[in-house]
């Protein structure tokens, strides 16, 4: 019932009951249960001209759970708070120079945006946790970063770095940013109903998460997914994970800027968008295959997950309109024509923002899956925040 709160927003209880198969009575003790929790509340119905006495809608808290979303990503670094039912109580991020700053300087950085961020929260809010979207191999047990290819990061406890420096008391979740982005697509993007999900996130590599039936596919240690180092050309260009070929070298960000003989900076993607947009021919052929390479990836993920949704984000979403169709074209190349017929490939609803919102949903999952354990009191908040 609470996720149906979460992710649906403010239900009668008629709605619930109808939404839950739950008896009226056990709605009832239920809202009850949550309210003294202060995850939910009622409140009066907007009075409409039907006669009777409207029923009184229940709405979810986000004060009762808040979480604390990072995204720790190439060019930018991003906090965001975000309560139950999603509401965002504020976001920030800001542009980060590819110099390869140290795992600790990150930290230290997006540590400083979160200070305000917190200090801004209503009166008696309760922090559930802090969830952390990051570019690169993630082991969710821990939060342990195997591997960041393109923030140059080896082996980095990240999860234990974030809680020592936030020093705030609560759990620290870590997690791949495309699988992220996958979950925020899922909950807050994607049409109501949709249950098998791709997510592909185009950065300077390729991120991607998969959702099957409703669930994140994370595999044994929340390390699957990653297509972007799965091979499409044995014959193309040595990657930063080491092998040859993979997808993400053909139709990342890098390949685009390559093809479109741009310099590989944060603007560069624009400049290319720019180009296109006046007729230069470089620009247009770039785009459009990077949008082939894409599809052909994307055709061997159809073959593989049979999704109903293939949503495009980060780079992919701003150049949506100007390849969506070499993309689809690729995709035909590869795809079966039977998964490929029933797929949709559609840019991300969530925009920059979707690994961000993914990181809370993270969090907040754990309040729904335990709402009387899955969050904590206020902590009294330590010093080295602001
Ligand atoms: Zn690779």
């Amino acid at each position: 019932m609470l996720e149906r709160l979460h992710v649906g927003g403010p239900a009668s209880r008629s709605e619930l009951t109808a939404a839950t198969g739950l008896n009226r009575s056990t709605v009832a003790d239920l809202i009850a249960e949550l309210g003294e929790l202060e995850l939910v509340e009622e409140r009066p119905a907007v009075v409409t001209s039907r006669p009777g006495r409207p029923s009184p809608v229940v709405h979810p808290r986000p004060d009762g759970a808040v979480a604390l979303a990072m995204e720790l990503v190439v060019d930018s670094i991003a906090v965001a708070t975000v309560g139950l039912g999603g509401h965002v109580y504020n976001r920030v991020r800001v542009a980060r120079p590819r110099d390869r700053f140290s795992p600790e300087e990150t930290v230290q950085d997006v540590v400083k945006l979160a200070g305000p961020l917190l200090d801004s929260l209503p009166a008696g809010y309760r922090l559930c946790g802090v969830g952390a979207a990051v570019a690169g191999i993630t082991r969710r047990a821990d939060g342990f970063v195997h591997l960041a290819p393109n923030l140059g990061w080896r082996d980095v406890p990240l999860a234990a770095l974030l809680a020592e420096e936030l020093d705030i008391g609560t759990a620290v979740a870590v997690a791949n940013e495309a699988d992220l982005g996958a979950l925020a697509e899922y909950r807050r993007g994607a049409p109501p109903g949709t249950e098998h999900l791709l997510y592909i996130s185009g950065e300077v590599g390729i991120g991607s998460g998969v959702i099957v039936d409703g669930e994140p596919l994370l595999g044994a240690a929340g390390y699957a997914g990653e297509a972007g180092h799965t091979l499409i050309n044995p014959a193309g260009r040595a990657c930063r994970c080491g092998a040859v070929g993979c997808w993400e070298t053909e139709a990342g960000e890098l390949a685009l800027l390559r093809r479109a003989r741009v310099r590989g900076d944060a603007s560069g993607v624009d400049t290319v968008a720019e180009r296109a947009d006046a007729g230069d021919p470089t620009a247009v052929r770039a785009i459009a295959e990077v949008g082939r390479w894409l599809g052909i990836g994307i055709g061997n993920l159809v073959n593989l997950f049979n999704p109903e949704l293939v949503v495009l984000g980060g780079l992919y979403e701003r150049l949506f309109d100007r390849f969506a169709s070499s993309v689809r074209e690729g995709m035909r190349t590869r795809a079966l024509a039977a998964p490929g017929e029933l797929v949709t490939i559609v840019p991300s609803a969530l925009g920059i923002d979707a690994a961000l919102l993914g990181a809370a949903e993270l969090v907040l999952s754990g309040v729904i899956a335990d709402p009387a354990d899955g969050r904590q009191r206020p902590a009294a908040r330590a010093g080295g925040m602001t």
